[in-house]
């Protein structure tokens, strides 16, 4: 599962032209617009005629070499770094939905991707058409002529839910829809999407890339796979069919919305890169011990951890994603008080939101990022007061059990 030459292949690419100094790393070129010998070379540049950097809300030449490294690291067609999380998702959607037509996704989302879809998107006449996910005949039956994607998060937060990629992908081909995932929760050092069917995944690389928690961004990636001649949108949109996402996305909606990462957010994450394959080894290594020894704990009434052979998806997850499905575990306590109590009494797990920072981190998610969500809407996304979600960091696992026991102690 773990792509073994990750490192390598990502410290060998070099950045185009080199500077004057010889820099190891890529400068941050912390220029907003660029310079031109002459004005026909602007007006080629303009154009298209030649690649160039023109103006830093289009392309950068830091943020395009953090975009080459993951080209070149996950072997996709079209890469495309964001402000966020959030950027890459709506990026997405604004190239692939049209007015009249539906996605076709799981209620169990990531809570502002939900509001996107329910709130953002139905204002300009686009349906989200909630299915189970792991009912193959309903997905089928959901599909129709103006779906623009099958969409789904590869690990639910804070369900732990898995789907099944291949089957998915597998319907939604057959119906000639492309399948969108959010990868988030596990990283591209040891999990390839394509592999999976995926066609476009979508990145908080706010997460694992940025690793210390430095910087917000997104990725959005193209593999090239999909026919978009099936698309009643992007069929025009290109004489080869396999790259009318791409093209529609750089050439107009990025550049329309205006959410492309910063050079510093790129400098900053591409350092998250070289050093993500091994964090994530060492850290989801540990969440597994952690929830290990969580499920022998009376106190705890539930472990969700999909790495677990109790796990209800186990197995499916060991297919997609090996034996360490990621760095992130839920468990229950008797009620949300017990809850509360923990919490505060945690002295090296902090208390705050973010996914696979450093250092570990814990909320209670009912009460935070689902506080604007009614008690029924939590019931059917299946978010329990009674859970908790920790985020494990590099910290040896013996402090960390230790904190979790001394805490215990207060209840
Ligand atoms: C955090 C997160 C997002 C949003 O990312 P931002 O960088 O905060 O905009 C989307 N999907 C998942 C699964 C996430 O964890």
């Amino acid at each position: 599962m773990t792509n073994k030459e990750y490192e390598a292949k990502l410290l060998a690419l070099r950045y185009p032209k080199p500077d004057g100094y010889g820099s190891l790393s890529m400068p941050i070129y912390n220029s907003l617009a660029f310079e031109f010998e002459t004005a026909e070379s602007m007006e080629l540049a303009f154009s298209g005629a030649i690649d160039d950097h023109v103006y830093s809300r289009v392309t950068n030449p830091t943020v395009q070499h953090f975009e080459d490294r993951v080209r070149a690291i996950t072997g996709a067609y079209g890469v495309t770094a964001l402000n966020s999380g959030m950027a890459a998702i709506s990026n997405t959607f604004f190239t692939l939905a049209w007015s009249g037509c539906n996605i076709v996704t799981s209620n169990k989302l990531f809570g502002n991707t939900y509001s996107f879809f329910v709130n953002t998107l139905r204002d300009f006449g686009v349906e989200t058409r909630f299915v189970d996910l792991k009912d193959f005949a309903a997905v089928e039956l959901a599909i129709d002529k103006n779906t623009c994607a099958l969409f789904a998060e590869i690990i639910t937060n804070p369900q732990m839910e898995i789907v099944d990629l291949n089957k998915l992908s597998e319907i939604a081909h057959r119906n000639k829809v492309p399948f969108v995932a959010d990868t988030t929760l596990i990283p591209f050092s040891s999990f390839t999407s394509s592999q999976f069917g995926i066609d476009i995944d979508v990145i908080s690389s706010t997460k694992y890339i940025s690793g210390g928690g430095t910087s917000l961004g997104g990725l959005i990636i193209d593999y090239g796979k999909f026919d978009w001649s099936y698309s009643p949108k992007l069929k025009t949109v290109s004489d080869n069919s396999f790259s009318s996402f791409n093209y529609k996305l750089r050439k107009e909606i990025h550049r329309n919305i205006g959410a492309y990462m910063t050079p510093q957010t790129a400098y900053m994450q591409s350092l998250g890169l070289e050093s993500m394959g091994v964090r994530y080894e060492r850290q989801s290594k540990t969440c597994k011990q952690l929830a290990l020894m969580l499920r022998e704990l009376p106190e705890v009434a539930s472990v969700g951890y999909p790495g677990l052979d109790t796990h209800s998806d186990y197995l499916i997850s060991l297919s997609q994603f090996g034996d360490t499905p990621g760095a992130m575990l839920i468990f229950d306590l008797q009620s949300k008080d017990k809850c509360f109590e923990f919490i505060k009494h945690l002295k090296l797990i902090r208390r705050a939101t973010n996914l696979f920072d450093n250092r570990s981190l814990i909320l209670h998610p009912a009460s935070t990022i689902y506080v604007g969500f009614s008690k029924q809407q939590r019931a059917e996304m299946d978010v329990r007061d009674t859970s908790m979600r920790l985020s494990v960091g590099l910290e040896d696992v013996d402090s960390l059990i230790e904190d979790i026991k001394k805490a215990l102690e207060y209840l």
